[in-house]
């Protein structure tokens, strides 16, 4: 019997759908910070921005307090203005779309390709107009977008490629790491993401003048460089702001914890991917279940596993099964409502209907646990509750 209905749970307790993994190592890398001259925005911020830099094949990389902030300063740097628009995918977090908005763009939302969930480079010319500035491909559950095309794209429209990249550290495309191949690439290093600050986020570029905007904007607009100082009469004590910029600095304490944790990326994405195939092995014949097509699993470092439900196939919606496997103590979830779909978004004129392939997917999607230290016996009682509530629940046609 589920335990829905009263039945046993296949858990006694919760199993969240992400964690992070700390380990000596990184309690280590923060107590030596917290006795050392600097806590917020020094030495081991530098450090750890050359560090990710190196990682992801960039010239530069800028810590940022959250991937929010590395996303508004993505859009400060490209020169975002009031109506211009930029393109990216409902099929993600908000944060994708309000940065477009804090430099007063428009968000145009391009629907996702049915298969991969990213964003469709098909579709996407059909969403340019001679506003379009910018398009923010997200690389959704980790699998990249179409890059390739998407480039090509925004070539012949002269327009500049922000990623979205805070589910793909770790992630190749054609054998190049994300983070290397675009104008800008934003990460954040939230706890549920691969590898986390607590709170945080970066940009890479390899543009010598979009790394000094984005360290402009992070610190006030303001700088102390000698070198970009518009007055240099001035004496030691002197800096400028030059622009309005925000306080969007990551500390020392942070950026020790993500320089530790990078050096456990490649352990973590082994770990991730070798759930993913344990929930593909178990599901892929499984009466339906939809699989998110693979697009290149060995070049992708997963940050979420989604089911797609096949809700012809059952005798309830989305909803029911979702509170029995949560009744199970399988901490499920749902990524993404679509981003329009948000009251304040609908408050601004996007109406529903406008991407049938987010809806459609939104309506059958559960997010599964899946984080590093997910043991063996997690994994199996993930795929024993859900064979077990889908079973229940299967039309008896199926
Ligand atoms: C987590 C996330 C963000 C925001 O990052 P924060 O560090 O939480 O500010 C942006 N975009 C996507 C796709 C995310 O998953």
């Amino acid at each position: 019997m589920l335990a829905i209905d009263g039945g046993k749970p296949i858990r006694s307790s919760m199993l969240p759908y992400g964690r992070q993994y700390i380990d000596q190592n990184d309690l280590n890398a923060v107590c030596h910070v917290l006795t050392s001259d600097f806590l917020t925005t020094g030495p081991t911020v530098e450090a750890f921005e050359r560090k990710l830099a190196q990682r992801v094949g960039a010239q530069y990389a800028v810590a940022f307090s959250n991937g929010t902030a590395a996303l508004h300063a993505a859009c400060y740097a490209a020169d975002i203005q009031t109506q211009d628009e930029v393109i990216t995918t409902p099929m993600t977090f908000a944060a994708s779309a309000n940065c477009i908005l804090y430099m007063g763009g428009k968000p145009v939302f391009s629907d996702i390709d049915k298969e991969t969930y990213n964003i469709d480079a098909m579709l996407l010319e059909k969403a340019i107009t001679p506003r379009t500035k910018a398009i923010i491909p997200v690389h959704f559950t980790g699998q990249a977008a179409e890059m390739d095309l998407i480039h090509e794209i925004a070539q012949r429209f002269n327009l500049t490629v922000i990623e979205d990249a805070a589910h793909a550290l770790g992630t190749y495309y054609h054998g190049d790491p994300i983070g290397s191949l675009s104008k800008m690439t934003t990460f954040s290093f939230h706890p549920v993401k691969t590898v986390t600050t607590g709170e945080g986020g970066a940009v890479t570029t390899n543009s010598p003048e979009l790394y000094q905007k984005l360290r402009l904007f992070r610190s006030h607009g303001i700088t102390r460089q000698e070198s970009d100082l518009l007055d240099k009469e001035q004496g030691a004590w002197y800096y400028e702001q030059q622009d309005l910029g925000y306080n969007y600095r990551m500390t020392d304490i942070q950026a020790a914890l993500g320089s530790s944790q990078l050096d456990k990326l490649d352990i973590f994405k082994a770990r991730r991917n070798e759930i993913v195939l344990s929930y593909d092995n178990a599901f892929v014949d499984v009466e339906g279940v939809q699989l998110q097509k693979r697009v290149s699993p060995r070049d992708t470092c997963w940050h979420l596993y989604i089911l797609q439900i096949k809700l012809d196939y059952f005798n309830v919606d989305r909803k029911e099964i979702f509170n029995a496997l949560r009744a199970e103590n399988i901490g499920v979830n749902v990524h993404y409502i679509p981003v329009y779909w948000h009251p304040f978004y609908r408050s601004l004129g996007y109406p529903r209907g406008l991407c049938p392939n987010t809806e459609h997917l939104y309506k059958q999607m559960i997010t599964l646990p899946l984080f590093v230290g997910m043991t063996d016996q997690d994994v199996d009682d993930v795929i024993s509750a859900v064979k077990k509530v889908l079973n229940h629940y299967r039309k008896r046609s199926y």
